[in-house]
């Protein structure tokens, strides 16, 4: 078969007023480009184990009214394969009709059809529900034989990542990229209540045998000598033994690289050398709110992180100090926030030093136990509107704010937190910290 594989990529923000604002700011919307122009991760693990007797392409669609226009839609396919975000969701549908009038059998995937799989029938021929990796040999067989099921896989099933195929890297066009993901685990002990990503498929932590890391990195090298790796996991290092034995391999690859973690690495000084030594550039943490109160019962599980917050501070020096710069992450909208929570947020980001900061504002996204508490409650402004799962557009009603509160807090906060002036101060005084360590290790 000649299968087309496509990812709908770019930024999607629905609040016009901030993406104008945001294209001017440096920092603003950064973090949500960098994802936006990612390859899709998804879609190359399938081409990487699809049997070779078929043809995969991969293509991505930034902005599908463009593709029509210009009438570049990929062509001539057996099958298609289309996987999307939330915020890109109904263009994912109109692409879908797109196929589905030519005769041509679509199949979607991905998180969010996973959780909505009766909506998004209405556009393909196939739903592929949970990971993907389960259900592609069947979706493959079917597509042949011309009998493609309405719905693939279950929420409930694992995948082992033992099994885990090489992504397909090769079908790249690597020009286009300034990073590549690969990725080491799946899962995240905290659950936080919001979270919207691989902890919605699995309950477990599950961790990439280390020779297939290695593996997925080398075939990187093979068509990028200096390539810059993003670790496409939700938490990397839970397990601290397997990254002491995996983090000098990786510094034998000299490559750099990025990663979303906890605070918890701090604890671990002979860990952040050894990040530091194989390449680690930045690390991502969801610090959430620089106060305890919205932290109390923002995990499913447990209050790990109410339990760390006085720690925060140390924390981002300690893993700073090791020249690693960190990217702090902190969400507006959340129950336990007041109107002050903006200018809070704000003094933290100055006094802790933190290099770089990313604001989203609470989205409530299918199938997260944020979605049905805020379902039950009757707190979401409208059902199914899919555009707004952008992380910087409002979809539920706040708790103890009102929504104008929310929205121009968010924006007056983006203006002052993403400001020519401060961006600047936050990035010299880590420069800075980069210069003494290496005045230290020289
Ligand atoms: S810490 Fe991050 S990855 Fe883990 S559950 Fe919370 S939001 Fe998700």
């Amino acid at each position: 078969m000649k299968i087309a594989l496509i990812a709908m990529s770019g930024i999607r923000v629905a609040d016009t007023e901030l993406l104008e604002m945001g294209l001017t700011l440096p920092g603003f919307v950064e973090r949500s480009k960098i994802i936006a122009s990612l390859p899709s991760l998804g879609l190359l693990t399938l081409a990487g184990m699809t049997p070779k007797s078929h043809q995969v392409d991969y293509y991505e669609i930034a902005d599908l009214q463009e593709n029509i226009k210009g009438n570049s839609i990929p062509q001539d396919y057996d099958l298609v394969a289309i996987s999307s975000y939330g915020a890109q969701i109904n263009e994912a549908y109109l692409l879908g009709d797109i196929y589905h009038k030519n005769n041509t059998p679509v199949v979607m995937g991905g998180l969010h059809v996973s959780f909505v799989p009766k909506e998004a029938i209405a556009h393909c021929d196939a739903v592929v529900i949970g990971e993907g990796e389960l259900s592609w040999p069947d979706v493959l067989k079917d597509a042949e034989n011309k009998s493609l099921k309405p719905f693939y896989g279950s929420i409930d099933e694992e995948y082992d990542l033992n099994d885990a195929p090489l992504p397909a890297f090769g079908l790249l066009d690597i020009d286009k990229y300034n990073r590549l993901t690969i990725q080491t685990s799946r899962g995240c002990p905290h659950q936080c209540e919001f979270c919207a990503s691989s902890t919605l498929l699995t309950d477990k932590y599950k961790q990439k045998p280390a020779e297939k890391v290695l593996a997925e990195i080398d075939a990187i090298l093979e068509i990028w000598p200096k390539p810059f790796i993003e670790l496409a996991d939700d938490n990397t290092f839970i397990n601290i033994s397997y990254w002491r034995e995996l983090l000098p391999e990786i510094k034998k690859r000299n490559i750099r690289w990025f990663t979303e973690t906890d605070i918890s690495i701090a604890k671990h000084p002979d860990l952040l050398e050894l990040m530091r030594e194989s390449g680690c550039a930045q690390v991502l943490i969801g610090l959430e709110s620089p106060l305890e109160p919205p932290l109390d019962g923002l995990e499913i599980r447990s209050n790990w992180k109410m339990k760390q917050w006085t720690k925060y501070k140390d924390a981002i020096r300690t893993i700073q100090s090791h020249a690693i710069s960190v990217n702090g992450c902190f969400v507006l909208g959340l129950d336990g926030q007041m109107p002050e929570i903006f200018d809070t947020v704000f003094d933290f980001v100055e006094d802790s030093d933190l290099s770089e900061v990313q604001i989203t504002i609470q989205t409530a996204f299918p199938g997260t136990p944020l979605y049905k508490r805020l379902q039950s409650e009757d707190r979401i402004i409208e059902e199914n509107a899919w555009h707004k799962l952008s992380l910087f557009d409002v979809n539920f009603i706040p708790k103890n704010m009102s929504l104008t509160e929310l929205r121009s807090g968010f924006h007056s906060l983006a203006e002052k937190i993403y400001s020519e002036e401060v961006t600047q101060k936050r990035r010299e005084k880590f420069k800075s910290q980069l210069r003494q360590y290496i005045k230290k290790h020289k």
